[in-house]
């Protein structure tokens, strides 16, 4: 089993709900087990045009090599509706892999940690939410980039309902859209 990070996100159609319903595809998994979730964040594109994104970061672990993962990832985003007609494009959902336990990869089309993870206030500060002293290979505190982040308007987005219980019940995927194989 190894620990992984994925950062989602979304700033097409219901952006919300197909996080939460991608949340949900994920821990159907059978190779995946999600450990934790972040809150959901509101965030400005950046090098891009197109509506606010919705994002949060998922920490999952994965009996799934990674280069299984990222087809799994790249499956589940075509499951949501994703297409690439250009670089930065807005998308229906976007799942990268931004930690795959201590592993560095350094491959054309898999780069780990995900290179602009530290770059990226809509990613850094989900993940710290969640893993507040993150060690992230070869580069150290994941805390110590939060300053070099901070001009980047990101915006926690309020659950519709404090009650434990209550959000407890609307985490149990019952919203989602049908299953996710
Ligand atoms: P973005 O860089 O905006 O996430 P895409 O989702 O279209 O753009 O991804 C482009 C390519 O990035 C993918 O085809 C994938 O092979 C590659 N890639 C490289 N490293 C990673 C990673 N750590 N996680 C996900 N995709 C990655
Ligand atoms: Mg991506």
């Amino acid at each position: 089993m190894t620990v992984a990070y994925l950062g989602l996100g979304a700033n097409l159609g219901d952006a919300r709900q197909t996080l939460k319903d991608a949340v949900v595809c994920l821990a159907q998994q059978h190779t995946i087990s999600v450990l934790a979730k972040s809150s959901f964040y509101r965030t400005a594109p950046i090098d891009a045009g197109g509506d606010d994104y919705f994002n949060c970061v998922v920490k999952l672990d994965t009996t799934s090599p990674v280069r299984h993962l990222l087809a799994l990832c790249h499956k589940i985003e075509h499951h949501f509706g994703r297409e690439r007609p250009f670089r930065n494009a807005p998308r229906t959902l976007d799942l990268d892999i931004l930690l795959y336990g201590e592993q560095s990869i350094e491959e054309p089309d898999l780069i780990v940690p995900h290179p602009r993870l530290v770059e990226r206030a809509f990613v850094l500060v989900p993940l710290l939410e969640i893993e507040p002293a993150l060690i992230i290979p070869q580069r150290g505190r994941a805390d110590a980039f939060l300053a070099s982040v901070a001009q980047q308007r990101i915006e926690k987005v309020k659950s519709p309902c404090q009650c434990p219980m209550l959000s407890a019940l609307a985490d149990t995927g019952d919203t989602a859209k049908g299953t996710c194989s």
